[in-house]
Formats: C-alpha cells, structure tokens, sequence
C-alpha cells in the first residue's frame, strides 16, 4: 500500500489537467511518515480523500512530489517501459530528425514525456543521461536497458547535474553506465553540419539541441552579414549562419574549452572568417561599442539567469542589461536574437525587457520572429515550466 499524500482544498485542479509538480504549500498533510523514504512511491488524493496520482516523494526537495500517474492511471515498470518507447517513436518515427541529417537530439525530455526529471541525449551513437528526481533513479538498470535496446545505441553515459546532488539527493557518480565508451569527442551532425560532443566533460549532456530550429531560421538571415554569437558555447549558430554564407563570425563565450571545441566545429565544417573570444559577453561588448566593429546580426543565448523564481526580478535586470549591450553593437536594420532558457521567465518577460532594452538605447525595434525549444523537447500543456526556452527576433532600427 502507498503512503497518501493528501492535498489542501480547492489545490487539486492543476492535477486533474496534467500538472506534474506538487509544492510542499498544497500539500496538507502526508498519512503515515513512518515508513516513507525520501524517492519513494506515493498516492496523491485530494482533501476529500479521491485519487488524484501517483508520484515519487522528496522531503528534501523543492518540488515534493513529482507526478508519473495520473487519475486511476497505476505506476509500475510496465508503465514506464512503455512511456520510454513512446518517447523513442516521436523522435524515430515522430519527428524523423535523422532522416533529415540529425543525429544529437532530445530522445527523453523528462516531465513533457512524462517521464519526471529523466533527460536523455542522443550524441551520435551514443545516449547521454541525467536524472533530476530521486525516485527515478531507483529504475536506472530498467531505464538503461529499455533505451539501449530501443535505440541501438552502443554506450550511455551518466551526467549528474548539480541541481540533482543538492536539491535531490542524488549521489551517483558520472561516468558511463553501459556499453563501450565514447573514446574522446563524438562526432554528431545537425541538419547535414557537423559537430565534435564532448559527453563527459561538456557543458549539461555536450551539445544544446534544442535551439536546432533556431538555428536554421536565422541561418536564413545570415548570408552577407557580419554575425556575432554571443554566449556561443561550441559555435553551433556561428557554424550555420557561417555555412549559410555569413560576411564573419565572431563567438563570445567565457569557457575556453567550449572555445577551442568551436574552433574543431568551425574547421570540421570548412568555414572561414571565424574569430573566437573568450571573455565576458558584458566587458567584451561594453568595449566593443566604444572601439567597434558592429555586426549585423546579434545572436544573445545566455545561461538560465533565473533558476528559480526568487531570483525573478535580479534576473530580468540582467537579460535587460544583455540586450541593451546587444543592440549597442548592432547595425542600424540589423537583426537581434535574443532567448531565454529560464522556465521562470515568460516569454511576456522577455519581450518586455527587449522593449526597455531599446528605450533605454533609444532604439525602435519590430518583432518579426518568435520560436522556442525544438519538436523533441515537448511540453505539457499544463507545465508551462516544461515551455522553457524562449526565442524572440527582431528588426532594430
Ligand atoms: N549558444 C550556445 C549555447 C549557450 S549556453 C549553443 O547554441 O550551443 C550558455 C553559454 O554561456 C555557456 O557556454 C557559458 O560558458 C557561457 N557564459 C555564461 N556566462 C557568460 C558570460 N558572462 N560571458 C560569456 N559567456 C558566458
């Protein structure tokens, strides 16, 4: 029998439409403490005793419940086999990213597969895995198996994020978990261009497949301008706005091994005219627009500046501060991109701050695209956490 957890009053709506995450503030009281571990399996129910789901429990976490079943729905592993085969077909037969030249990309994408906390990559041949709920973790093996077996895949390795360790508890050590290791960097392509990923040492799971799309919808504006990707990380928008025949390149980025692996891209790929920086994007822009050059066409993809909503205000403050440093390089009719990878910033906000950006440079500005994370990172309609990456162009005259 699982231990119930019972909701306050008038708080079990969201949970009925799908909602995944229950917050310590809804819940009124957990039946039976003795005997209940921190990952383990619960009943949600609402105050009037129904059942609302099932769910894996964490007093230590921000998020205290995590939901995998809902309504009479019941967990166990056949469930979850199943979920993980659902999320391998969107992507195979689904979204068939590799018939179109793709070969890095999102085969899990944690709560919009319904699959709490569990992230996988595909990097080529290889599966790149983190776990960001402790109750999933008790089914590493059943997970581990199920997607080698689903995809083929040769070796998986494991990352464990920071998050994971302090917020849940997770102690597992990063290394890979099945089949034959990778042997350096893996070579992966995106829409025919070709990328070196570095699974157990690059940023997150090695390479952001999410901004894929767009990544080519500007590669559509590059050819002809002067590019600058700001917070490049390993180059990937510089490399398709340079292989759509942009004038130059320059990438920013603080870290200098994402740097030097940009470098490796932009060979690999044969494009010329590309010049790295390693620096900070604020100092380096800031002296940019007293000494020139300008650019043509901005892209901004800094880190998620808002990871939770407490830091709302301070965070706003610095997408604000980007953007206005962005637009002080760019060409009169150049293009900005900006984007927000922060679930706690809407895309309302982000539009917000780009206006106050421009008032502040005295610049008028049009919005003439918006998009946002990549076909195979689904969200929930009832999480709009799960909608977290914002992407937003724009004219600026
Ligand atoms: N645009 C990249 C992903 C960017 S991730 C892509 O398409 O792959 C954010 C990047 O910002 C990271 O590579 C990180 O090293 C870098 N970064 C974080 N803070 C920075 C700062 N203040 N200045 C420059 N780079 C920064």
């Amino acid at each position: 029998m699982l231990t119930k957890v019972l909701l306050k009053p008038r708080r079990a709506k969201p949970f009925w439409m799908g909602a995944p995450w229950v917050f310590d503030q809804s819940i009124e009281r957990v039946k039976g403490t003795r005997n209940l571990a921190d990952g383990d399996l619960v009943e949600l129910r609402d105050h009037e005793g129904k059942k609302v789901g099932e769910g894996f429990y964490n007093s230590r976490s921000r998020i205290s419940l995590r939901l995998i079943a809902w309504g009479e729905e019941v967990f166990d592993e056949a469930l979850l086999v199943t979920r993980l085969r659902q999320a391998v077909a969107l992507r195979r037969e689904g979204l068939r990213l590799e018939e179109a030249g793709t070969t890095v990309y999102r085969l899990v994408h944690a709560e919009g597969d319904r699959l709490p906390g569990l992230v996988v990559d595909r990097v080529g041949g290889h599966l790149v895995m983190q776990i960001d709920c402790l109750g999933m973790t008790r089914f590493r093996d059943l997970i581990v198996s199920t997607l080698l077996e689903a995809t083929g895949a040769e070796g998986l390795y494991e990352r464990v994020s920071k998050m994971a360790r302090e917020e849940e508890g997770i102690e597992a050590e990063e290394g890979l978990r099945a089949g034959a290791a990778a042997g350096g960097l893996l070579e992966v392509s995106e829409c025919g261009l070709r990328f070196l990923v570095d699974v157990e040492q690059g940023q997150k799971t090695g390479f952001y497949a999410d901004q894929r799309e767009n990544r080519v919808f500007l590669a559509g504006l590059a050819r002809g301008r002067r590019v600058l990707d700001a917070f490049s990380y390993t180059g990937a928008f510089g490399i398709h706005a340079g292989r759509a025949g942009a004038a130059s390149v320059t990438a920013i980025d603080s870290s200098k091994p994402a740097l030097e692996n940009a470098e490796r891209n932009v060979a690999l790929n044969g494009i010329t005219g590309w010049e790295g920086i390693a620096g900070n994007v604020l100092r380096v822009l800031d002296h940019q627009q007293k000494e020139g050059p300008r650019y043509d066409l901005v892209v901004l993809d800094p880190p998620k500046l808002v990871p939770r909503r407490s830091a709302h205000a301070k965070g706003l403050k610095l997408y604000r501060e980007i953007n206005a440093k962005g637009m002080g390089v760019l060409e009169s009719g150049g293009i900005l991109a900006t984007c927000s990878c922060s679930g706690g910033v809407s895309e309302d906000d982000l539009r917000e701050v780009v206006h106050e950006a421009a008032r502040e440079r005295s610049r008028e500005i049009q919005e003439i695209w918006r998009g946002g994370q990549g076909p195979d990172h689904p969200a929930v309609p009832a999480h709009p956490d799960s909608r977290y990456l914002k992407f937003l162009v724009y004219r600026v005259i």
